[in-house]
């Protein structure tokens, strides 16, 4: 099995953007080049304005290069939570969700960005008879908000007994995110932005007039500033205290799987799926014939945030989920793991607003920002270029910058964990 630093899905790039050097002015400024970051920057210049954008190491090459690839309309975590305690939210963030798919399977287009995607729908299925029940209760939810999905037995989809069935949406679906992200990236590259790799922002500076952003190079002036650098928010001062805790998400992938195998396992439709834990468990299948496991188990960082390589116990705990869910695969071998952080917000919702007058904050898309990152990202670009706040973007913004400590930490990972654990056994 081969540890990866970064991500499996794709080979990283050789050509990296020149650092920042001395002093530069622009307009607007973003920091971090993930997904988010790059639709921020794309959609500013495509209104005309003078954009630079600051990435650490590689724009893409963070949590969007790493994640299971699902696109998915999935916002927050339990919808009966969201219903009951964001209630005057609620549909403008399923609407946000919802947009966000369509917003970014277009953007594949736009940018003919060939990420093997396909449009197969995500199942969210349970596991045991229990999380049945709950899931077809934030099912009706969903679908009486207006969520293209049904409430469907395993049985008819075509998916391994495990999986006892759930809410199947009919929108979205999977891709290569490596090649999604460095599709993005070749599209920033060939356009007008000025983009500084190899840049990380030190620390950034509203001064009233201006905004400077210090990296260990050189400095940059600008007007206005978006901050898109999701796990990494809190390491500027700058960011509201609280807004989102770093974690860590695991990804393995196995060897190549026949398909006679995955018939036998019962997983004819090859639907992907996610499982309705506290922390959820994905399955996919790739074009590349393999199947790739994520979640289940969360890690918190001791110190500064860095490409570690995901930790052995937690590859395991996987392997034994993929194990426990297609017992007939048991010859199946792990071939490669990999790791990437994300922000959770104390939500677990999209948030975004003022960091202060010249600054705004567009992060935290917890584990649901491949499609939404993006979305985001073009609807702050939109609101800073005078089109006014889109209904979608209100539903995600705060009007302070003051969040409550929230309730991700190493001891409640770890209790997550073995809840989800009692209800499989229950099961
Ligand atoms: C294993 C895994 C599985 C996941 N599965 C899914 C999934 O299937 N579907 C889904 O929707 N989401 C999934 N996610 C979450 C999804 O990947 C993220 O929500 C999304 O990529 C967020 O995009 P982003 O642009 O906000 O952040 P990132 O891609 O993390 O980009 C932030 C960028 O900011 C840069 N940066 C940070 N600090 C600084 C600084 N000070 N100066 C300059 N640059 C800086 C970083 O280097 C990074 O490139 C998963 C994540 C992981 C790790």
């Amino acid at each position: 099995m081969k540890y990866y630093p970064s991500t499996g899905w794709v080979d990283r790039p050789t050509h990296l953007e020149a650092p920042v050097e001395g002093e530069h002015h622009c307009d607007i400024a973003v920091v971090g080049g993930g997904v988010g970051g790059m639709l921020t920057v794309l959609r500013l210049a495509e209104h005309g304005r003078d954009v630079t954008l600051l990435e650490s190491d590689l724009c893409g090459w963070g949590a969007s290069a790493r994640n299971a690839g699902y696109l998915s309309s999935t916002v927050g975590s339990d919808p009966r939570i969201l219903a009951k305690y964001y209630a005057g939210r609620f549909h403008g963030l399923v609407r946000f969700a919802d947009s966000a798919v369509h917003f970014t399977e277009d953007l594949m287009d736009h940018h003919s960005i060939d990420c093997d995607y396909e449009q197969t729908g995500i199942l969210a299925s349970a596991v045991t008879p229990s999380q049945l029940e709950a899931v077809k209760a934030g099912a009706r939810i969903l679908i009486d908000a207006g969520i293209d999905s049904e409430i469907v037995d395993g049985r008819d989809m075509g998916v391994p007994d495990a999986f006892l069935g759930g809410i199947y949406a009919r929108i979205g679906g999977i891709m290569n995110p490596g090649k999604f992200a460095l599709g993005l990236r070749d599209a920033v590259l060939a356009s007008a932005i000025t983009t500084f790799e190899q840049s990380r922002v030190l620390d950034v500076k509203d001064t009233g007039d201006s905004v400077t952003l210090d990296t260990s190079s050189g400095r940059v002036h600008a007007n206005q500033v978006v901050l898109t650098n999701n796990a990494h928010a809190k390491e500027l001062s700058i960011t509201p205290r609280w807004l989102s805790t770093p974690v860590q998400v695991t990804a393995i992938e196995t060897e190549q799987v026949a398909p006679s195998l995955l018939d036998a396992a019962g997983w004819t439709s090859r639907t992907p799926m996610v499982t309705r834990h506290m922390v959820m468990e994905s399955y996919r299948t790739t074009p590349r014939g393999t199947i790739v496991v994520t979640t289940r188990k969360l890690k918190m960082s001791r110190g500064k945030i860095t490409d570690r390589q995901p930790e052995q116990a937690i590859v395991a705990d996987l392997i034994r989920a993929f194990r426990t869910r297609f017992p007939t695969l048991h010859d199946v071998q792990p071939a490669k793991a990999w790791a990437g952080w994300i922000g959770i917000t104390p939500s677990v919702l999209p948030v975004a607003g003022y960091a202060s007058p010249r600054v705004i904050y567009n992060s935290a898309c917890n584990g649901h920002g491949l499609a939404q990152a993006p979305y985001l990202g073009s609807l702050v670009a939109d609101y800073i270029c005078g089109k006014g706040m889109h209904d979608h973007l209100k539903a995600v913004w705060r009007a302070k910058p003051k969040f409550a400590p929230g309730l991700v930490n190493s001891q409640t990972l770890q209790l997550a964990w073995l809840a989800d654990r009692l209800t499989d056994r229950r099961g």
